[in-house]
């Protein structure tokens, strides 16, 4: 059932609670519903005011993200309850995801074996899969955006978020984008070529990378570089991470890292991968003996968490010194060209990836 955007105030139905998160858009705050008690999450998206502004979200950009999400139904997903709309902003209701993010609850934990890891990609990769059966690209996937339920449960589920990058393919169409994250864009990106489906596949093979060995297999000391070792195809399983994964896990990411869209497994195939779905005792006995390189990942899972609440602070404070400097009429005008300073600054090749604010690298 699709769900049908309200004109009615939001608060009329739902009582706004605590912050939940923020992004580029606005914030995500709790909402609790008034007739029943149910628990919600609020994600406030403030509209643009007018064509030439830079603040805000575009209306139709929002409505793109609406008609997605009512697409796809699937536990692996966030989902959608509920749009409100007003002159201002729009709200999504959706389904409040308490658990976290998959690579803290992983953080926190003594020792992960390789078979505990397959059993979230394994929904990381049933939630894909669903949406792409229905032509629709993430274009964004990353540990900020794959979530747990409720991570006291016996077994968490995964829910993908973020739909704000993601796209519905038309048969035959060539879609081209430069969204995305650095570390985990896919070479067709950088090169600005037709994308498709596949494209999320590379980012799965990057997380997988990641989640095993601690390290990032494109990381450069600048975006620059890191751009220019994506497209170059560098990266190798350094011994000294991998001492404790399978060979199996190392196929895996070998036949998702792969440069030619076309090559790469698809979700599907994903599933029916023998480090995935082994298919002799042999095989299942390697997963469980294989584990996850704990003390590396930590590491990374920390120095991620730095970065995010840095690149937060460092938001905030640019946005005060536009605020300060940009008064009046000429707010737009002069944002443009604040704006257009800082993009002076910044390497070639990054800068022409639209940066997230929350997420660069
Ligand atoms: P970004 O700017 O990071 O690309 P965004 O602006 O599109 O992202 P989201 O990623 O959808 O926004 O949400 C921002 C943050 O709010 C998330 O990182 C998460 O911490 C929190 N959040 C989002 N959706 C939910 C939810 N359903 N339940 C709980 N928290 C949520």
């Amino acid at each position: 059932t699709m769900a049908q955007i309200k004109l009615q105030n939001v608060q009329d139905f739902y009582e706004i609670g605590e912050i939940l998160g923020s992004g580029h858009f606005g914030q995500v705050r709790e909402l609790r519903e008034r007739a029943g008690g149910t628990c919600w999450a609020g994600k406030f998206v403030k509209l643009r005011r007018s064509v030439s502004s830079r603040l805000g979200v575009e209306r139709k950009s929002v409505e793109h993200e609406v008609e997605i999400l009512q697409s796809l139904q699937h536990v692996n997903i966030m989902a959608l309850r509920d749009v409100f709309e007003s002159r201002a902003e729009i709200v999504l209701v959706v389904e409040l995801i308490r658990g976290g993010e998959l690579f803290d609850f992983i953080a926190e934990k003594e020792n992960v074996t390789e078979n505990e890891a397959i059993d979230f990609l394994k929904q990381i990769l049933k939630g894909v899969g669903f949406m792409h059966s229905k032509q629709i690209a993430h274009f964004d996937l990353k540990p900020e955006n794959i979530m747990l339920s409720d991570k006291n449960a016996e077994h968490p589920e995964i829910k993908i978020i973020d739909f704000g990058l993601a796209h519905r393919f038309d048969a035959g169409e060539d879609y081209k984008s430069l969204g995305g994250t650095p570390q985990y864009i896919a070479p067709e990106v950088i090169n600005y070529e037709p994308l498709s489906v596949a494209t999320d596949m590379w980012s799965v093979g990057v997380i997988t990378y990641i989640l095993l060995s601690g390290i990032s297999p494109f990381q450069g000391d600048t975006d620059g570089e890191t751009l220019r070792n994506i497209v170059d195809m560098k990266y190798d399983f350094d011994e000294h991470y991998f001492s404790q994964t399978s060979n199996m896990a190392k196929d895996f990411i070998e036949k998702l890292l792969v440069k030619n869209p076309k090559e790469r497994m698809t979700a599907e195939e994903c599933l029916l991968h023998p480090w995935i779905k082994p298919i002799t005792n042999k095989q299942k006995a390697n997963r469980s003996r294989s584990s996850i390189n704990m003390k590396s990942f930590k590491k990374f899972n920390a120095r991620r968490k730095w970065k995010m609440s840095y690149n937060m602070v460092w938001a905030c404070n640019r946005l005060c010194r536009l605020h300060l400097l940009c008064k009046g009429d000429k707010e737009d005008e002069q944002l443009r060209s604040c704006e257009s300073d800082q993009e002076d600054t910044e390497t070639k090749p990054a800068s022409l990836i639209r940066r997230r604010l929350s997420s660069s690298s």
